[in-house]
């Protein structure tokens, strides 16, 4: 309560209080009159002061009256959400497998929360009926490929990868005529019909792991040429790469945002994603996929990290290391397709199971190799 109403309400409670007694029996009458007008003019003002702190009150639960119903009701509905959602993963007996960039609320329902190549070992792995894929539409693809007798569900059949859309299946071939005796390296960010074509895939996690461990003069690297620069330097083979980028990594983080945090947070960890343009990744500590950021900062003894990702991996890093400190590199570095998953879409593909990802059989078929390759090797 401000100091001014208090001393108002102390001293007009004395003259209430005087009014109530009667202490004036002992004063004149005509004085005694005029101080019963004043103690009556004191009750009105002390009763006008509560007024006025109950109008203030009022007040500010009005301003902030959305805020607070909104807070009450809606963790009472998003509770009934989340307990729609487990109840309907029961009756289908489905698992929900979430990508890192996903939505705070998405990572919280998800049975994993993981990587591409840690979803895809799980979703080759599970024993459920159906696999409700939160994620862009290739993760989902490539958990049909492995398992095919599973459903696999998408939230958003629009939730694409434009890098993944860089390339296709009829450009590689175009490009592979070019380049006879090399073997094709396909990160996992491509369609099936682009796998298919593929010798062996790869992650931003085992991408180094398997050019090594292809026996081959040269090596076509798809589609991203980030993550091909990064991988040529570390292997030393020699690569072809493809001119596809993330937006995201590529046209969001720059060098001088880390550059900033780092004169900011001078002890500070920088971990980047090799999806970021060479430069970018250059001022790494560690250039790390999103699985291998999360595995850092729980090991590491340090406490403060600049973070070169997608937004969405803050809310794990924090979720999973409350005592240290993470500064986002670009607030701006938002997958628009990632976030195209919500919580009600989710509910409504499990409800009606719709939007079931396949791949047809002869594209399958090729596409599983290489999948399987690399899962073998690392
Ligand atoms: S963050 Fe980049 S690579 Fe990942 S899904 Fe979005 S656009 Fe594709």
């Amino acid at each position: 309560m401000p100091q001014i109403l208090r001393q108002f309400k102390e001293e007009n409670a004395s003259c209430v209080l005087r009014a109530r007694t009667d202490k004036f029996s002992d004063v004149e009458m005509p004085q005694r009159q005029s101080l019963k007008a004043q103690a009556r003019t004191d009750v009105r003002v002390f009763r006008d002061a509560h007024i006025i702190q109950i109008e203030s009150i009022l007040k500010i639960f009005y301003i902030f009256k959305d805020t607070l119903m909104g807070l009450i009701f809606g963790v009472e509905q998003m509770n009934e959400t989340i307990e729609r959602l487990n109840k309907l993963k029961k009756e289908r007996n489905a698992v929900i497998l979430a990508h890192i960039y996903q939505l705070p609320e998405i990572q919280d329902v998800a049975d994993f929360v993981g990587d591409s190549l840690e979803l895809s070992r799980k979703a080759a792995q599970t024993d459920a009926d159906a696999i409700v894929f939160c994620g862009v539409h290739f993760m989902a693809e490539t958990a049909a490929i492995l398992s095919p007798d599973k459903k696999v569900l998408i939230p958003d059949v629009q939730a694409g990868c434009p890098m993944a859309d860089m390339i296709t299946a009829e450009r590689l071939r175009e490009f592979k005529k070019k380049y006879s005796g090399a073997k094709v390296v396909a990160y996992v960010n491509t369609s099936a019909s682009v796998k298919a074509e593929s010798d062996i895939c790869c992650t931003s996690s085992n991408a180094v792991d398997i050019v090594k461990s292809v026996d081959a003069e040269s090596i076509i690297f798809v589609p991203d040429r980030n993550l091909g620069a990064y991988v040529q330097k570390m292997s030393e083979k020699k690569m072809i790469l493809w001119n596809g980028f993330c937006p995201t990594h590529n046209n969001i983080i720059f060098p001088e945002d880390i550059l900033k945090l780092k004169r900011e947070f001078p002890d500070a960890e920088t971990l980047v994603h090799p999806e970021c343009r060479p430069e970018t990744l250059a001022l790494a500590d560690y250039a790390l996929s999103t699985g291998g950021m999360c595995k850092r900062a729980a090991q590491s003894s340090n406490k403060d990290f600049i973070i070169a990702t997608e937004s969405g991996i803050l809310y794990k890093l924090k979720k999973d290391n409350p005592s240290k400190n993470f500064y986002h590199a670009s607030p701006l570095a938002v997958c628009p397709n990632m976030k195209k998953i919500t919580l009600a879409k989710t509910i409504d593909v499990l409800l009606n199971m719709k939007n079931i990802v396949s791949v047809p059989d002869e594209i399958r078929e090729k596409a599983y190799q290489p999948i399987v390759k690399m899962l073998k090797i690392a």
